[in-house]
């Protein structure tokens, strides 16, 4: 995977349930922070509350990053951010325009879903550990294909044509991004990445639905805070939306 991402310890498997799965379970030798696993066929992928995360053979690069949190114990906010902000940069590095995020953890292309963002928490000694970033990105969907749920979506063929990289090469822009990007959002947390992440927002100004389990709140899309939350211009005056597992829809 060249120099770039020689700071990740990658393992590249053939099959799997899910990536995300795999590494849940795993307990990172000492030193190593960051453990990458590219599964070639994913038979289950996972996305938030329990819905699919669609993967097709030869046509998806599918994997999964285990990040021990420095330091252990708080929830990272803006996490999926950050992620967002990675892939969306290893695109753009690629040759890819139009790249747009949806908060909290989608990758847009010119208002397509390209990439699909799972985090998920360990718990160790009753505190938070480590983070398992999952990734998924459509290289080359099936002719036709419907995605249940999504209006859109579109793949890195679509965009680059005989352009786009291959599998190897995609996957060593990102962990290259991803190595710096977490470097700087551990150093300095997610306000540092805010702007960045702000350009590309695809529901900037936007009026949106935000739904999930406590309900649903509707208003213009003003930005993120330095938590990664959502802001929004409602009715009612300013509301901060934290990224749990709420969903965000354009009205
Ligand atoms: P949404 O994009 O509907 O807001 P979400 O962010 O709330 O989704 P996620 O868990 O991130 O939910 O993603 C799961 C959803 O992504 C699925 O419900 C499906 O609609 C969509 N999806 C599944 N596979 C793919 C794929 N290969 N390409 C694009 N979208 C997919």
């Amino acid at each position: 995977l060249g120099a770039h991402a020689s700071a990740f310890a990658v393992e590249w498997i053939a099959a799997c349930e899910s990536s995300n799965t795999e590494l849940l379970g795993r307990d990172l030798p000492g030193d190593e922070r960051l453990h990458v696993l590219v599964v070639d066929r994913q038979l289950a992928g996972r996305g938030r509350r329990g819905r699919e995360w669609q993967s097709f053979d030869g046509g998806s690069l599918t994997f999964s990053v285990q990040w021990r949190l420095p330091p252990a114990g708080t929830a990272p906010q803006g996490l999926s951010l950050v992620v967002g902000l990675a892939v969306a940069r290893a695109l753009e590095d690629s040759g890819v325009s139009g790249v747009q995020l949806k908060w909290p953890n989608d990758v847009l292309v010119h208002g397509r879903k390209i990439a699909g963002i799972l985090i998920e928490l360990v718990a160790r000694q009753g505190r938070t550990a480590a983070a398992v970033i999952g990734i998924g990105i459509n290289l080359r969907l099936p002719e036709g294909v419907r995605i249940p749920g999504q209006a859109a979506v579109t793949d890195l063929r679509h965009e680059l044509g005989d352009g786009a990289p291959d599998r190897a090469g995609l996957l060593a822009a990102i962990l290259s991004q991803l190595r710096g990007l977490l470097e700087t959002y551990a150093a300095a947390g997610f306000g540092a990445l805010r702007g960045a992440w702000e350009q590309r927002n695809a529901f900037a100004d936007l009026p949106v639905r935000i739904s999930g389990d406590a309900g649903s709140a509707c208003g213009a899309c003003i930005g993120v805070d330095d938590d990664g939350a959502l802001l929004l211009h409602t009715e009612q005056g300013a509301r901060r939306i934290l990224s749990g597992d709420v969903s965000l829809r354009p009205m």
